[in-house]
């Protein structure tokens, strides 16, 4: 089979030996003459994949004492509701910044609970930068942004300052750069975009936030539930949280967090550089909140366009086509992704001028 460079933007590439591992692991895991999907969440086989999976996220991402760790369901999606249910406090106020699809909708969540002032948007031009220079009120219970905006390709520099408590959806960028955990009340992210398959959504929470005036949580959706349970209060999605456990040991076997940003890094200044050489591409995203994740970008002479979807096909490039909200093409390169097809893809480009 001819390999196939893998820019879906999720559920996204994982690493080869990973998948192999998984594969292995669904016919006879642990020796067990059992399939992983077979045997009880409780078997202590089992309950040492969540034990390793959560000690994973702390050591890779170094969090803190006085943090917890925990696997939920309902993916980034749920995230928006439960996010908002955890926070909310004495001010029944929340403040959002809104940067994309995936904060709109976390927006819409959180009016379920409380008041939602939206700080800041960008909105009016179709999502393409990240606010800046804005105030957020001190009378909220929260700050919530989204870290990487996986539709429109912009993503944070910097974590917003602030003195509220701060809330991350950190879906399509965690674990693809270094971040000071301690800066936030709340993360989450589900699991399919740089972590393992669908399934799992990940919590990172300051202790702190259950010792907080909260309002009445429904009990599947109180995050304390899921920490004091281990993540085992009821059945978790345990594929999902093997096969992130797998990918999560992958990550540590070569070098962490730190190096696998700076193959992040250079897989994206080898993209940009050709989108800016090339004059047949423009960026679509404003060249300072350019995401190392997802790229987005157009062609600049429409007529180009079936020789490109061409040129790129044949190079078994899958998953470029972009998000309906914003056309073009959009190129994302989680983790697994290797240079290697970052420059096919490249290459594929510079052919274009010559086609
Ligand atoms: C994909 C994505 C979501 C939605 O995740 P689901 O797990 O499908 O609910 C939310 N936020 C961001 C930033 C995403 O990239």
């Amino acid at each position: 089979m001819a390999k196939v460079h893998n820019y879906s933007a999720g559920p996204c590439i994982l690493p080869q030996e990973v998948i192999k591992e998984a594969a292995d692991a669904v016919l006879n895991f642990d020796g067990l003459d059992l399939s992983l999907l077979e045997i009880s969440h409780r078997s202590s086989n089992f309950v040492s994949v969540v034990e390793e999976a959560t000690f994973l996220v702390k050591e890779l991402l170094e969090v803190p004492e006085g943090y917890s760790v925990c696997f939920m369901q309902g993916g980034a999606s749920l995230g928006f509701l439960i996010s908002a249910f955890n926070m909310i406090g004495d001010h029944k106020k929340s403040a959002y910044i809104n940067t994309g699809t995936w904060s709109d909708k976390a927006i819409k969540e959180a009016h379920f609970v409380g008041d939602v002032e939206v700080v800041a948007s960008s909105k009016e031009s179709n999502f393409n930068h990240i606010p800046k220079g804005f105030d957020i009120p001190t009378d909220v219970d929260y700050l919530h942004y989204t870290s990487n905006n996986t539709i429109f390709g912009t993503q944070f520099k910097e974590i917003p300052s602030t003195s509220v408590p701060l809330v991350c959806d950190m879906s399509s960028d965690i674990f693809s750069k270094k971040v000071d955990i301690s800066k936030f009340d709340l993360i989450y992210a589900g699991a399919q975009k740089n972590m393992g398959p669908a399934g799992a959504t990940l919590y990172i929470v300051k202790d702190e936030v259950f010792k907080r005036n909260r309002i009445k949580i429904p009990t599947m959706l109180n995050i304390e539930t899921h920490v004091k349970k281990e993540s085992m209060f009821n059945t978790p999605p345990v594929f999902s949280i093997y096969v992130s456990m797998l990918n999560l040991r992958h990550l540590k076997s070569i070098g962490g967090v730190e190096a696998q940003q700076k193959i992040n890094e250079e897989k994206a200044s080898l993209l940009y550089a050709e989108i800016d050489r090339n004059p047949l591409f423009k960026g679509v995203a404003a060249t300072e909140d350019r995401s190392t994740m997802n790229v987005t970008f157009v062609l600049t002479d429409e007529s180009k366009q079936a020789k490109f979807d061409e040129l790129w096909k044949a190079a078994n490039i899958s998953g470029i086509k972009g998000h309906r909200s914003v056309g073009g093409y959009r190129a994302s390169m989680y983790n697994a992704l290797p240079v290697s097809s970052v420059q096919v893809l490249v290459d594929v480009m510079k052919a274009l001028e010559s086609a």
